[in-house]
């Protein structure tokens, strides 16, 4: 595996409902697009037991995103995911490069139950996000996302960016820590 077999990074965030990952923003990031995508896990806030209403509030709190949509007008279902992923994966892969790089273990199950090629950056030594972000100075959110000006909300697309950057723009973990070291550097003096 080596950083010219990725394709594309790809990123979800959701919740645990009735023991299932459901997908509610999905990022791609690539060379050839960058794009998140909203979806609808279409669940009725009193049909979920009372353990999944405390998740669900939970991941909220940790990601900003609500239960459902609030615009339903064209966001796919959440059941749509594999679908979608596969349609893009078939755009997107080559001979040369055929893997989604994913950095979350939730979302990497999905990729394996659909079958689809991938490399996982958690077995990869690359920085922690928090970390990324902090050199890269992104702290911003995609518009799916509760408006709030004092809490740190993860976001999907954010995520995939950001490793993208530090994947491609820096050319690697040797381009980065000559980087973020020399910014680092310049900053304090
Ligand atoms: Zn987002």
């Amino acid at each position: 595996m080596t950083d010219t077999n990725i394709c594309a990074f790809v990123d979800a965030q959701g919740f645990y409902i009735n023991g299932k990952f459901v997908v509610r923003e999905c990022a791609i990031v690539s060379e050839k697009l960058q794009l998140c995508q909203e979806f609808n896990p279409n669940f009725k806030w009193n049909d979920l037991s009372d353990a999944d209403k405390s998740n669900v509030k939970y991941c909220t709190k940790y990601h900003g995103l609500t239960l459902n949509p609030k615009d339903l007008y064209l966001i796919p279902n959440s059941n749509k995911i594999e679908d979608y992923l596969k349609s893009f994966y078939t755009l997107l892969a080559t001979d040369e490069k055929p893997y989604f790089a994913v950095k979350n273990d939730q979302f990497k199950q999905l990729l394996i139950d659909f079958n689809i090629p991938h490399c996982d950056l958690n077995k990869r030594n690359i920085p922690a996000i928090k970390q990324l972000e902090r050199d890269f100075r992104t702290t911003w959110i995609c518009s799916h996302h509760m408006l709030s000006r004092n809490r740190y909300f993860k976001c999907a697309y954010r995520k995939c960016l950001i490793i993208w950057k530090y994947f491609c723009y820096f050319s690697g973990e040797s381009q980065y820590l000559k980087e973020t070291t020399l910014k680092n550097e310049t900053t304090s003096n």
